[in-house]
């Protein structure tokens, strides 16, 4: 098998189970391994770290599939951390119109493998050089496992490219999708489209986040800031909403959000949704003083990388500072932020800070986070990118 040594000091991450290794820690390659080939990671000093997979082009050198020496990187492997990962979902698994993520990569040792379960299909991305390198292997032990109706995959996100991997997406076993997917969240449904959706078709990191709106709802005027197909509006009229405001700049999300509306038996007369900027309506509320009982904002990722921090953190206090100024007394805020790069303490200041110059004296009453089909490795706190606080403004 092809070795990798660490420069002299650089194992200290592994020894404490970070699964990532950048290429400025590598001293010498051994052997020529391919991308995303198992190679043996040793230490300055000769010893075992981990087996890892090799991604030649990538910063991210080494992502560590195994820290036991007696561990072979085959199929035997594949199939233990697919049944550990499936097995701790047992729970979401009982609803057969339920949606989960059944993989989280590398917090649940698999780096690279999102699996994603909508009622009978599942959708795979394979994001890294190893993950790509053992697709076939994943997929087939998933569909001996699962029987689910078809496997489709989504790896067309952005991030393959730096692993020198094409964007690709497809169907690969069992039926093809049909063109809309129904599942059930809580006491509300929501249409699914795998194949063209945002990312693997739905965002089930908000899951619990969404129902939990539902105890903020009855009788309330809502604005749902970065809609996508309505998850969150859909829970709010459930429970009693008076009416809710979408705003998203993807017509396609809008027009699911509407058949959305139609599935749960809601009347047209309870959504209304915006197309556009969610920075330009907001300021337009601002200007014509319509306001809101509560208020959500749940964002793309604005911080993509360390030298976008300060213009993501802007972006952040300036929608949360407009949303300050639209909400009544007593109203609610439920404000995100799904980048890794701003910390929970951070995010804390931004939204403080944009209280204060709305001139609002606000409380958090809840902190939010991801799901816990999205867990977070301990030794990997990079898996906790979702943060969340409910906000509420005297
Ligand atoms: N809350 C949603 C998920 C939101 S994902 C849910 O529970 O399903 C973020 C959404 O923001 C996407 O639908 C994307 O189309 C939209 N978006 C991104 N930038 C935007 C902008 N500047 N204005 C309005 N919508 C935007």
């Amino acid at each position: 098998m092809p070795q990798v040594i660490l420069k002299s000091g650089r194992q200290k991450s592994l020894l404490r189970r970070h699964p990532w290794v950048f290429s400025g820690a590598v001293e010498k390659v051994e052997g020529d391994p391919g991308p995303g080939e198992t190679v043996e990671v040793l230490s300055h000093e000769g010893e075992f770290l981990c087996r890892a997979a090799y991604s030649p082009s990538s910063q991210i050198a080494l992502r560590a599939w195994t820290f036991d020496a007696g561990e072979e990187v085959g199929p035997e492997f594949f199939r233990s951390r697919l049944e550990q990962a499936i097995g701790f979902r047992a729970p979401f698994l009982k609803l057969s119109d339920g949606a989960c993520r059944l993989v989280n990569a590398e917090s649940d040792g698999l780096p690279g493998v999102i699996v994603d379960r909508y009622a009978g299909f599942l959708v795979g991305q394979f994001l890294s050089a190893g993950s790509e390198r053992h697709r076939g292997e994943i997929v087939s032990q998933l569909f001996q496992m699962l029987s689910p109706v078809g496997v489709y995959e989504r790896s067309d996100a952005d991030v393959r490219l730096k692993e020198g991997l094409e964007p690709r997406s497809g169907h690969l076993l069992g039926e093809p999708p049909p063109p809309l997917l129904v599942i059930r969240e809580k006491t509300c449904r929501f249409l699914v489209d795998i194949e063209h959706g945002q990312k693997t078709g739905f965002y089930l990191d908000q899951a619990d986040n969404r129902a939990m709106l539902a105890g903020y709802a009855e009788g309330a005027e809502v604005l749902n800031g970065f809609s996508y197909t309505g998850g969150f509006a859909i829970h709010a009229l459930k429970a009693g909403a008076g009416r809710v405001t979408n705003i998203d700049s993807s017509p396609a999300a809008l027009a699911l959000a509407t058949r959305n509306r139609e599935l749960n038996g809601i009347d047209e007369r309870g959504l209304e949704n915006i197309e556009g900027d969610v920075f330009q309506v907001l300021r337009r509320f601002r200007d014509s003083r319509r306001t809101f009982d509560l208020i959500v904002l749940d964002p793309p990722k604005f911080v993509e990388s360390q030298s976008r921090l300060s213009r993501g953190s802007r972006g952040y206090k300036d929608i949360n500072l407009l949303a300050f100024k639209l909400l009544r007394p007593g109203g609610v805020l439920f404000t995100f932020s799904c980048s890794g790069l701003v910390g929970p303490d951070l995010f804390q200041m931004i939204v403080a800070a944009a209280a204060l110059d709305a001139g609002r004296n606000a409380q958090i009453i809840r902190v939010l986070t991801q799901g816990p089909d999205h867990p977070t490795a301990l030794h990997f706190p990079e898996g906790a990118y979702l943060k969340g606080f409910i906000c509420r403004a005297a």
